[in-house]
């Protein structure tokens, strides 16, 4: 991820990433996974952050880690209830048809091989 989106997805929910630290002056945590899937993981985290604010009985959510797994995002986490359960449920599923280099939609046929690219970047 870019040290700019890096921060966009850890500064608005830093409750999130406890372990996020400054490096060159913006917040960085550590996602293992390229920015194609920056909006995925943005609308996931907001409604995370967002429900662990306003939901009294699910637990503080920890994300331990975020990376790319046989083409597919993998967000691994403590806490939380069955909301956030299917939040990053669906997230990881929608990653599998979006290309994680520019964020395209990519068809079924790319993912035997599995990393999920567009035409444009599946060469690369
Ligand atoms: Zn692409």
């Amino acid at each position: 991820m870019s040290p700019e989106r890096e921060e966009m997805l850890c500064k608005p929910n830093l409750n999130l990433f406890p372990n996020a630290t400054i490096v060159d002056g913006r917040y960085f945590w550590g996602f293992e996974c390229l920015d194609g899937w920056y909006d995925l993981l943005n609308n996931a985290l907001s409604l995370v952050s967002a429900r662990c604010e306003i939901a009294p009985d699910c637990e503080p959510v920890t994300v331990l880690e975020v990376k790319e797994k046989f083409g597919g995002l993998r967000i691994y986490y403590r806490g939380g209830d069955d909301y956030v359960c299917g939040v990053f449920n669906l997230a990881e599923v929608m990653s599998v048809n979006i290309c994680a280099i520019c964020g395209s939609r990519v068809g079924n046929r790319r993912m035997h091989y599995h990393h999920p690219r567009c035409d444009l970047h599946y060469e690369s």
